[in-house]
């Protein structure tokens, strides 16, 4: 009697842990269906609650999101901003390289596989660790917003980033974008090799003036302490290349910062 008793109790304890499981797993299948569009690490994406407006809200890490006096993006007023001649000098250090490609949930992500590509920004060195893509573009100039921009981001060695934003205008096709489309991998997250190695420099324009100003990465956390430099220039991608991103992730762009006391600066020629 005694056996059957505990054989009883014991399959009363199973049926509710296979309870509490189908419980589980139905809340999981509710989340799925109502947690859209879909998101990176988290939990914060660019739409409805929790998109830009309760990035500093959904995280106590994002808490720069809200409060940060340094925010990334911004609108650059070509009227205000001052040449500045003892800004250190700029230059580019790329070459051709290998990559790979990385559909990502909220962007699309090009990594270099080695350390050959650098930024100088005087003396210093930053190296190009990867580059994305922001659908339509987070950065305005004179109050314009572009199709698309490209953010090429560096790190120095003390972890410090420098990244170049690039605008992107409707027009023709972009042969180094062409380069990096063909690979595209049908998975998200998962990296595709690029068979061609790619110069990067053949991404920017020729006449480089960089706007600079000191900003945030413009995801959550939103970490300060970003160098930017933002091209003047814009590049051209086709319709269709724009049609690409669009496909891949509906927008992804911070709404412009308030810029507040920091100043955008160029370099005089
Ligand atoms: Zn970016």
């Amino acid at each position: 009697m005694k056996g059957l008793v505990t054989l009883n109790r014991n399959s009363v304890t199973c049926f509710t842990y296979l309870l509490i499981a189908l419980l589980c797993l139905y809340t999981l299948q509710v989340d799925k269906v109502y947690s859209s569009p879909p998101q990176e690490n988290s939990d914060w994406s660019y739409q409805e609650k929790t998109g830009p407006d309760y990035w500093g809200s959904l995280d106590p890490s994002f808490v720069q999101c809200e409060k940060g006096a340094s925010q990334s993006p911004i609108n650059i007023d070509t009227s205000k901003v001052i040449e500045h001649s003892e800004l250190k000098d700029i230059s580019l250090n790329y070459t051709k390289s290998s990559f790979s490609i990385t559909k990502k949930q909220l962007t699309l992500e090009l990594l270099p596989e080695d350390k050959n590509n650098s930024l100088y920004i005087g003396e210093k060195e930053y190296v190009l660790k990867q580059i994305h893509f922001h659908y339509p573009s987070e950065h305005t100039l004179n109050g314009k917003k572009f199709p698309a921009e490209i953010h090429l981001v560096h790190q120095n060695r003390s972890g410090q980033l420098a990244v170049i934003g690039l605008f992107v205008e409707k027009g023709k096709e972009n042969q180094v974008i062409k380069k990096f489309f063909r690979e595209l991998p049908r998975e998200i997250e998962k990296d595709q090799k690029v068979k061609e190695d790619i110069n990067v420099e053949n991404l920017l324009p020729e006449k480089t003036v960089y706007f600079r100003y000191d900003g945030s990465l413009t995801t959550p956390p939103c970490s300060e302490d970003v160098k930017w430099l933002v091209l003047n220039q814009s590049i051209e991608m086709s319709a269709d290349q724009l049609n690409k991103l669009e496909t891949l992730f509906i927008s992804n762009s911070r709404p412009v910062q308030s810029i507040g006391k920091r100043k955008v600066y160029i370099k005089p020629n």
